[in-house]
């Protein structure tokens, strides 16, 4: 392993990184078919991905056509991570079995193991037959949208393809790990400002953001929108927060710390909620709602705004704030959700929705085209990433578990096989210009 991270460090070229050994086995973080039962009667807060995330040493998987084996020197935590690791609301067993039913090519991830992570920067190691765009020895990081592409529904929109799947959740060999397997068309050129962990931080969250906030895909954003942002300095609200003001808009950004609205003031938003301050109590109790409160949150945004509604509500909370963010949607705006971490029944009252004219969206992940303009924007300096601290492998599981009780600031990384953080820079002249950008979630 050492002569790859040589080999990385050195910046070799194509040859050398061909005539590397390539190892049997590596290390990587899994979650074991064996423990699916193990947090049966639980509450979803005392579920400790500490306990079910392993460290194993795994086979190399076969590559076939298509596909790249990348040497991974950072990765990241998501959202993602803390349901597979808890089980929640699936086993992602469950998924590993049915792309082994649909694909000869799947059979490989059906395993008692599940090697999780859907981001990577790395290096390319081996490319399967048919690749052509990406060679051995080359920089990159990979978004995590895994297609087939068989089928005429994907054509338009790879989103659309039926056997669409998140790599790292719903198919296995992820990028937490030394190693990944990833399809070809999931890379994407290295911001070669940034180092390894800041490199593989922005892509599941950043892409996402993208497609539900700006692409015609999803809202669509427009310069003047007012886009109310739940937890408007996380994963994807870092993110949405940054696509609103490098676009034009003016973001209304909902966080629970002083902390928080500090770091959304730092990125450049005028207009922060407090929601712990606030002390919003949208349900009175687990089956009714409160629309005195979302009376009391929309006079809010008001009060902020100079007498405006958002024109787009980027949601992700869901059950929690869903009939909040319908009340408090501008006449004919739009509500794009992505997710419903406190609860997938989400209950509204649909009179505001229809006598307003207003529309929900459904979003998920990004196409090839988006992930690559998101990551574009990264490359260019224009977004930056908000990695707050970063963990060794062996300590993924304490990663994921400061991620679940929301503890963690933007996005938290993982060195896979970068010795160290810091490592990875190439273009000094663009980070030199955009460090306190970068740095901006660290010291937080
Ligand atoms: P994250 O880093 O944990 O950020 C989510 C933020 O939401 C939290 O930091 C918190 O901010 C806020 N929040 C949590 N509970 C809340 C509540 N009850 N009311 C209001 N705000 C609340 O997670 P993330 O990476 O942004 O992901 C968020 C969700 O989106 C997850 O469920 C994830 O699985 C999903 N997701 C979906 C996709 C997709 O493609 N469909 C992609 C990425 C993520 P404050 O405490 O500061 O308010």
């Amino acid at each position: 392993m050492q002569e790859i991270i040589d080999a990385i460090e050195n910046r070799s070229g194509r040859e050398v990184f061909e005539s590397l050994e390539i190892p049997s086995t590596y290390r990587a973080v899994t979650v074991h078919k064996s423990d699916v039962g193990m947090f049966e009667g639980m509450k979803f807060q005392d579920k400790d991905p500490r306990t079910s995330m392993h460290i194993d040493e795994v086979p190399v998987p076969e590559l076939v056509a298509g596909e790249a084996l990348i040497a991974v020197m950072a990765s990241s935590i998501n959202y993602n991570t803390v349901w597979t690791s808890i089980f929640e609301p699936v086993s992602t067993f469950g998924f590993l079995e049915k792309y082994a039913k649909a694909n000869p090519n799947g059979q490989r991830h059906d395993l008692p193991y599940h090697i999780i992570g859907s981001d990577a920067a790395g290096v390319v190691l081996r490319v399967g037959p048919g690749v052509n765009a990406f060679a051995p020895g080359d920089r990159v990081v990979a978004h995590c949208l895994s297609v087939e592409l068989e089928s005429p529904m994907g054509h338009n929109d790879t989103m659309m393809d039926p056997e669409q799947r998140i790599w790292g959740f719903e198919t296995n060999f992820g990028g937490l790990a030394e190693f990944a397997v990833v399809k070809a068309n999931q890379l994407m050129p290295k911001p070669e400002h940034l180092t390894w962990e800041e490199a593989a931080s922005p892509g599941l969250v950043n892409s996402t953001a993208y497609r539900q906030l700006v692409s015609r895909n999803g809202a669509g954003m427009k310069q003047g929108d007012i886009v109310l942002i739940w937890g408007a300095s996380g994963g994807l609200g870092g993110y949405a927060t940054q696509y609103t003001l490098n676009g034009g808009g003016i973001p209304v950004c909902v966080v629970s710390s002083p902390e928080k609205a500090q770091i959304c003031r730092d990125m450049g938003a005028k207009h922060v909620i407090d929601r712990s301050v606030e002390n919003y109590k949208f349900w009175k109790d687990p089956h009714t709602q409160d629309p005195k409160e979302w009376q009391r949150f929309g006079k809010k945004i008001r009060e902020l705004t100079g007498g405006e509604d958002p024109d787009i509500v980027f949601e992700h909370p869901g059950r929690e704030t869903f009939g909040a963010s319908v009340y408090v949607t501008k006449r004919g705006g739009t509500i794009a959700t992505c997710a419903s971490t406190t609860g997938f029944m989400h209950e509204y009252d649909n009179r505001y929705l229809w006598m307003n004219l207003k529309r929900i969206v459904g979003s998920h992940f990004a196409n090839y085209r988006e992930a690559y303009e998101a990551n574009r924007l990264i490359a260019k300096g224009m977004i930056h990433p908000t990695l707050s601290k970063s963990f060794p492998l062996e300590e993924a599981g304490q990663a994921a578990f400061e991620v679940h009780q929301n503890q963690h600031q933007g996005k938290v990384g993982v060195l896979c096989l970068a010795p160290k953080a810091g490592l990875g820079v190439i273009d000094g002249e663009l980070r030199s210009r955009t460090l306190s950008e970068i740095n901006r979630f660290t010291n937080s």
